[in-house]
């Protein structure tokens, strides 16, 4: 489910649609989290789908570290990738605001934690831009997508959360205690999934 303070919008005709913030989001914003209502297709069940429908799946899930397809059944499908991304996928599954979004803003995270079945070529054009996102990618840029949300993690206690009432109460619970000082962190490194894609 994602922030209920967003709405899609036609960005141009290469890129399609986007999902753009309606108010102010600040960082450490709770962004999209992951509720029983979302469609989850195992590899049987995604290779059985109808040729149009599985490209549909295709283009708008991610991959879970369990190898489930995931397509939200709501905006959150269509948030595009930026290297520079505004919001970023945890270890814990929620996506979380990495720096305050104004009104208007559009929302963004990076695909590269979404277990890609392929290279993935992108044309954000933000400074330093990747040009392609990779399956590997966790692999590669897990040290500095942890820095990042480590760093905001603490401002997740100090702001407005309309997502919480959908969070799934045993990965707050971990959430919390680590941020107490008494659990650990948990790494983006535990969203890849070990399962090779054909
Ligand atoms: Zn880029």
């Amino acid at each position: 489910m994602i922030h209920p303070h967003t709405e899609l919008r036609k960005i141009n005709d290469h890129i399609g649609v986007g999902v753009f913030a309606t108010a102010y989001i600040p960082r450490g914003t709770l962004t999209y989290v992951f509720d029983p209502l979302e469609i989850e297709l195992s590899e049987t069940a995604f290779s059985a789908l109808p040729e149009p429908i599985r490209q549909l799946a295709d283009k708008y899930c991610y991959v879970d570290a369990k190898g489930l397809r995931v397509v939200s059944w709501d905006l959150a499908k269509y948030i595009n990738h930026r290297c520079d991304c505004n919001t970023l996928s945890s270890g814990w599954g929620f996506e979380i605001a990495l720096r305050d979004i104004q009104p208007g803003e559009e929302i963004t995270d990076d695909y590269g934690l979404f277990n890609l079945a392929r290279e993935m070529p992108v044309t954000c054009n933000c400074p330093n831009c990747r040009l392609v996102v990779r399956p590997d990618d966790l692999d590669r840029y897990h040290e500095l997508w942890d820095a990042q949300i480590m760093e905001v993690l603490p401002k997740m206690l100090e702001v407005e959360q309309p997502l919480l009432p959908y969070l799934e109460p045993e990965v707050y619970a971990d959430t919390v205690r680590y941020l107490a000082g008494k659990g650990p962190y948990t790494s983006v490194q535990v969203l890849k999934c070990e399962r090779a894609f054909v």
